[in-house]
């Protein structure tokens, strides 16, 4: 019970209007789950309200934390390479993610990346359907397997179904959404990396190819 009162979810902060500027203007205020306590600040969003594409990564890493944007640390920039390489002009992105507060363990001075559990996803999924309503984007590419989850639920298996087109009905109808990894895995891939660069921008194409 404790538990749950510590996590009352974000609903309560979402404005039922005013679009993609007030939910940022709310966002710094929220208190749905215990995370926004030890971060530096909400990392919102990035990108036009009516831009034709959605990309949703899982959380903040310690870069953007610090800076209150979305994917400007390594794995963003590695991101953004890839979108230009597949041909998709960032004017047509929205980054977002499925978490807006740095989830971390902090080690001495390094803040680890702690990955966001069940309930803490729960809790701000309120903010991802509010932006997913107000931007009604034509594609929402979902990166890695914490976004899959939050958007499409727990059977989505992303290495199976990555680069693929996947038609859903949601609440505002019919959508198509397309999983891929996080950029964050591809830094990771070490002597892979090349290889998971590669396939990251083929699913990105497919991205563009759609919309
Ligand atoms: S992580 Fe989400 S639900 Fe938790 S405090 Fe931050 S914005 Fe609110």
């Amino acid at each position: 019970m404790a538990e749950e009162l510590e996590r009352p979810g974000a609903e309560q902060w979402v404005p039922e209007s005013g679009g993609i500027a007030a939910l940022r203007r709310a966002a710094p205020g929220c208190r749905g789950c215990e995370l926004w306590e030890p971060a530096t600040q909400v990392v919102f969003s990035s990108g036009s309200a009516h831009a034709r594409i959605v990309m949703v990564g899982e959380e903040p890493g310690d870069a953007e934390d610090l800076a209150g944007e979305p994917f400007v640390g390594p794995a963003g920039k590695l991101l953004r390479r890839a979108i230009e390489e597949a041909g998709i002009a960032m004017e047509e992105v929205y980054l977002t993610n499925a978490i807006k507060h740095f989830s971390f363990v902090q080690r001495g001075k390094r803040r680890i990346h702690r990955k966001p559990d069940l309930a803490q996803m729960v809790a701000c999924r309120p903010w991802l359907e509010a932006e997913l309503r107000y931007v009604d984007p034509d594609l929402t590419v979902l990166l890695g397997a914490s976004a899959a989850r939050q958007v499409l639920g727990p059977g989505i298996k992303v290495t199976q179904q990555r680069g693929q087109v996947l038609t859903r009905e949601t609440t505002l109808g019919e959508r198509r959404f397309i999983p891929t990894v996080h950029p964050s895995s591809i830094l990771r891939a070490r002597e892979r990396r090349h290889d998971a660069y590669a396939a990251f921008v083929a699913d990105l194409k497919v991205v563009a190819k759609a919309v």
